[in-house]
């Protein structure tokens, strides 16, 4: 039924090892996104690919400083998938690279706690919504690290995974947020690689906020306990979130009145629409939460197009069309990944288990 099933690629290993497999495996989709992002990369950001990368190139010694391990997976994934390493990094700081061009990408996250869900069980909720570019660069990684918890992740072209699942049932699932304080600094998405490799809440937390981050995003973390947090957070700010009535959501725009404080001016209406959406079809299926049930919220389509189901707007710039390109429901008592090729509303989600072998 699915008509574009989404590519399963197993790695093992050092950091190294696992990002040369990444990058093997993925090389079609990694080589597909680099040639498209050289070409749409000039529109969007009113510099060249070149001078992109260099301005990407300042963020690396603090990415080597901050988490040595996942910059050795990127110099794998780009000599695995046969690209230059600065074209890797780049993409892996794309968002701070635009952090002054005020984009707003989406992202729809929930997390309900095991005592509101038909089965006991914690279940966390993500629509990833990027640039329609990556489109059909999307692709499910299962690793087993040397020394690390397995986990098995979503991501796209020749970025970290970093939504997903590990074996010590720590979930993360990121949203885009605003702040105007955004400077050179550890990129993002190597924090939310590295939740992936934590055992506890609060060391899943820790890796949200190095030290002279370049930026941040908000996290949604959850365990198997049903401990559930958003990390909102900022290159020089953060605010920490509990999900105290067993229950979290998130969109595009800062929740925490500290956070709020450092967002870029501007209306957010998507993203408002969106959250208040999703609270509402939550809230209103409390104490009987099923995967089907977060599955259908992921689809809905109020506000259509910039709905929680994210659909191209064809009236956009072509480098500005954006969409859900994967939906993701995890089961973090069972270790269990459900992911529909986006938007949802037009895929199958297919479950994949931490140790299995689809
Ligand atoms: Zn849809």
């Amino acid at each position: 039924m699915n008509p574009r099933p989404i590519p399963v690629i197993n790695v093992r290993g050092s950091p190294r090892e696992m990002g040369q497999q990444q990058g093997e495996a993925a090389r079609a989709q990694i080589q597909r996104s680099l040639t498209r992002y050289r070409e749409v990369f000039p529109q969007a950001l009113r510099m060249t690919w070149a001078e992109g990368q260099l301005e990407a190139r300042k963020f690396l010694p603090y990415g080597e400083s901050a988490f040595p391990p996942f910059v050795e997976e990127l110099r794998g994934i780009a000599a695995g998938a046969d690209v230059p390493f600065a074209e890797v990094w780049t993409l892996n700081c794309y968002e701070g690279v635009i952090e002054s061009r005020d984009q707003v990408w989406g992202c729809t996250c929930v997390a309900v706690r095991d005592d509101l869900t038909a089965n006991g069980h914690v279940l966390l909720g993500h629509n990833e919504d990027w640039n329609s570019v990556d489109q059909d660069t999307v692709y499910l990684v299962r690793a087993e690290p040397a020394d690390q918890p397995a986990f098995i992740g979503i991501t796209y072209g020749p970025l970290l995974v970093n939504i997903g699942l590990n074996e010590a049932g720590i979930g993360v699932a990121i949203n885009a947020v605003h702040p105007a304080d955004g400077r050179v600094g550890v990129p993002r998405v190597l924090s939310s690689r590295a939740v992936l490799n934590t055992r506890t809440i609060g060391a899943a937390i820790r890796a949200c906020v190095p030290k002279l981050r370049g930026g941040g995003y908000s996290y949604l973390l959850a365990d198997p306990a049903g401990e559930l947090y958003s990390v909102e957070t900022s290159a020089t700010a953060h605010d920490i979130l509990y999900g105290e009535e067993g229950w979290l959501v998130h969109t595009n725009h800062y929740l925490a009145a500290r956070m709020q404080a450092l967002e870029e001016p501007g209306t957010y209406t998507s993203s408002h629409v969106r959250l208040n959406r999703a609270r509402r079809l939550l809230k209103a299926q409390l104490g009987h939460v099923t995967v089907p049930s977060l599955q259908v919220l992921l689809q809905d389509h109020v506000n259509y197009p910039r709905s929680i189901c994210l659909h191209q707007d064809p009236a956009d710039p072509l480098h500005e069309r954006t969409h859900t390109l994967a939906s993701a429901v995890m089961d973090l008592s069972e270790r269990i990944l459900w992911v529909a090729p986006g938007p949802p509303c037009e895929g199958e989600y297919v479950m994949y288990q931490l140790d299995g072998e689809s």
